[in-house]
């Protein structure tokens, strides 16, 4: 499903590249407590979406959240009785969610140093403010896991990354230091998860919300999905391959494929099929081996 669908009583309030975000009519997203998050097919690389979508990728985005909140017992963002009022037509793709106020600031965490870490590493030896040794190559292992933060650019701009003294200029000394720790420990306890499958979790990216009513620092958006992470083969790696289960596919053949300049050209159907099994194949080996 490439577009947002029509919901009976939902208003989309907002479309972002692979998510729509729909609240019940009549309510905007500032206002209104809870909202439903769907997870399109869409793929997008290089910040642009491109065609056509994968199919089957939005539930298997959605699936992957809700195993991980679970199985690393973490509070949840789903609403009361979520389930039984998400609407029939995206059910298995969709969560309602109660309405966080979003903190400004994608967390990222970095086990490995690559793709745009490591380009940010080769001009200023640095990412995000934090030092590292010398002499690093991509996909190196870094001596331990680094929280490289970034601010979330209002729609449309790029986000850019930031030290973390900046982050406690966004959000406050004590939510900086909270969403820095919880950061760095679901990292540490999905990264021991993925081992047991025989995956490395490179790097990935979290987004923490606080909760109006009860003030809690909630884990929201998606959790270690293979959009917002990435997943390497450990046993490929070991023998110096990189075999990536997230959307490097897309990315490596778009970047030997096009220059940047204009529409990006249309995902050959190898592209999409190879992709969308690695999605499916990295929810099973992740759900099979430590279930
Ligand atoms: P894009 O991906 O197009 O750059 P985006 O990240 O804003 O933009 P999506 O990821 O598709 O778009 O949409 C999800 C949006 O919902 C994000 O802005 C995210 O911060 C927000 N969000 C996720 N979970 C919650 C929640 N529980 N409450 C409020 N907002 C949330
Ligand atoms: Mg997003």
């Amino acid at each position: 499903m490439t577009h947002a669908v029509e919901l009976p009583g939902w208003h989309l309030a907002y479309s972002g590249k692979v998510r729509d975000l729909y609240v019940p009519e009549g309510a905007t997203l500032a206002e209104a407590p809870e909202m439903l998050m769907v997870a399109s097919d869409r793929v997008s690389a290089f910040d642009r979406v491109l065609e056509p979508a994968i199919p089957g990728k939005g539930a298997l985005l959605t699936a992957l959240t809700r195993w991980w909140t679970d199985r690393l017992g973490l509070p949840t963002q789903l609403a009361d009785g979520a389930d039984d009022r998400t609407p029939e037509a995206v059910r298995g793709r969709a969560m309602l969610v109660r309405t966080l106020d979003m903190l400004p600031v994608e967390c990222v965490v970095r086990g490995r140093v690559t793709g745009s870490g490591l380009k940010e590493y080769q001009r200023v030896g640095s990412i995000s403010g934090v030092a590292l040794p010398e002499g690093l190559r991509d996909g190196d292992a870094l001596p331990e896991p680094i929280y490289t933060p970034a601010w979330k650019a209002p729609q449309g701009e790029h986000d850019e990354n930031v030290s973390f003294e900046r982050t406690v200029e966004l959000v406050g000394a004590a939510d900086a230091d909270a969403i820095r720790d919880m950061s760095l420990s679901v990292y540490a306890m999905g990264a021991a998860i993925a081992e047991e499958a025989g995956l490395v979790l490179a790097d990935t990216k979290f987004e923490f919300g606080r909760d109006r009513l009860t003030g809690e620092l909630v884990l929201a958006d998606e959790v270690l999905t293979p959009d917002s992470s990435r997943y390497w083969d450990a046993e490929a790696l070991a023998e110096g391959r990189v075999e990536s289960f997230d959307k490097q596919i897309v990315r490596d053949w778009l970047a030997a494929s096009w220059d940047g300049q204009g529409e990006p050209p249309r995902l050959p159907d190898d592209v999409v099929e190879r992709t969308s099994a690695r999605y499916r194949e990295l929810y099973d080996r992740l759900t099979a081996s430590a279930g």
